[in-house]
């Protein structure tokens, strides 16, 4: 291997797929919400290699390509692709200032997931070799149903149709123990988790996790508002359902700020949004060493969810593969990004093991895009 090897540009590009989900679209932000987007982000080097990573979006989705476009792509064009511990830590300290979570770290986040494809191209290895894993077999995902306003019958419907199509684990995005039980009562043999995305203050959330402690939840995502409250978060453990959190929460040190404050029993680091791959084995070797298990947070379907995938393998002993319950039309990740009979396979090929199919990316991109070249 040569002694470095260029970045020459980094091109940013929005994939948008339609999808449906067994009920209507939620809002968001006053709109409705029935476009998956991806905001993928493909880096070439000077020998010819192109790597594909991914950002997070969703509603964040402009304000990350523009911090990408404007901010983070400019640092790194023109700098070595093999040296991405270095450029970790130059490019989010350059950023610091910009904010330590939100869109200048997940748009470094989709470089270095890219840098790690372009890793295991350049050696020929997939990403979990490179990080240490066996040939893995493959994963159980878990079923994420998307949110049904409290409608309960659409929750023990669309439960049920998890179930039948071989989820053993599926989590709500609802906001009542009405829904869970509805849940339970239409698949009994199943596991249970309820995602509030920050929805209570500490003793809205105390008062929830006491109703909700005899129920049999196999844990509970994010009770607390704000996401950062740590000791309120803390506050509930006592109720003896197992709580989980670190979607919205900032790099290794944050997961430490949670597990110091006895706050978590399963950490949830989000490899698009975090600072990529190299943060997310971190967080995972701090997370093991406090005995507190670790669930990605995947709502993804692009490079991110394939990161996620080679990592988990890798790094943890019995993965669960978080999977939105929602049928895209087509995906350019197909047939990777699907759980069948609720698992998931592994590429074994160099890099993540899957670029996008051309004809499908050209399908769905919204629109050309945005290149950033080095300056030769
Ligand atoms: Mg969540």
């Amino acid at each position: 291997m040569r002694a470095s090897m260029l970045i020459t540009a980094i091109e940013s590009t929005i994939v948008s797929l339609p999808f449906s989900m067994g009920g209507p679209h939620p809002l968001f932000a006053g709109q409705p919400w029935d476009r998956l987007e991806i905001l993928l982000v493909k880096v070439e080097t000077e020998d010819g290699l192109v790597g594909w990573g991914e950002a997070f979006g969703h509603a964040a989705i402009a304000s990350t390509k523009a911090a990408l476009d404007s901010v983070v792509a400019p640092l790194i064009v023109g700098r070595d692709a093999d040296d991405i511990n270095a450029l970790t830590r130059q490019v989010l300290h350059g950023v610091h200032l910009l904010g330590r979570n939100g869109p200048f770290v997940y748009a470094f986040s989709g470089v270095e997931i890219a840098l790690w494809d372009l890793l295991g191209k350049r050696t020929g290895q997939p990403l979990w070799r490179l990080l240490g894993g066996g040939r893995p077999g493959r994963l159980d995902a878990y079923a994420s149903l998307l949110s049904y306003g409290g409608d309960v019958e659409l929750v023990a419907r669309n439960t049920a149709a998890a179930r039948a199509q071989g989820f053993r684990h599926i989590k709500l995005h609802e906001l009542t123990r009405e829904a869970v039980l509805a849940a339970k009562a239409a698949a009994p043999d199943v596991a249970v988790m309820m995602d509030v995305n920050c929805a209570w203050t500490p003793p809205v959330a105390r008062d929830m996790a006491a109703a909700l402690a005899g129920d049999g939840l196999f844990w509970l995502e994010e009770p607390v508002w704000p996401p950062e409250d740590a000791t309120g978060l803390a506050s509930l453990r006592r109720h003896g359902i197992p709580l989980s959190a670190g979607e919205n929460t900032a790099g290794l040190f944050g997961f430490r700020a949670l597990i110091e404050a006895g706050a978590i029993d399963i950490a949830q680091p989000s490899v698009t949004k975090i600072g990529g791959i190299g943060e997310m084995a971190r967080v995972i070797a701090l997370a093991q060493a406090h005995g507190i298990e670790v669930t990605p947070h995947s709502p993804y379907f692009g490079p991110g969810f394939m990161a996620t995938l080679h990592i988990v393998a890798a790094l943890i002993e019995r993965p669960l593969v978080e999977v939105l319950w929602l049928d895209m039309e087509a995906n350019p990740f197909d047939p990777w990004v699907r759980a069948q009979d609720g698992k998931l396979a592994v590429p074994s090929g160099p890099g993540l093991g899957c670029d996008p199919d051309p004809a499908i990316l050209a399908r769905y991109t919204k629109a050309p895009p945005i290149r950033i070249e080095a300056r030769r």
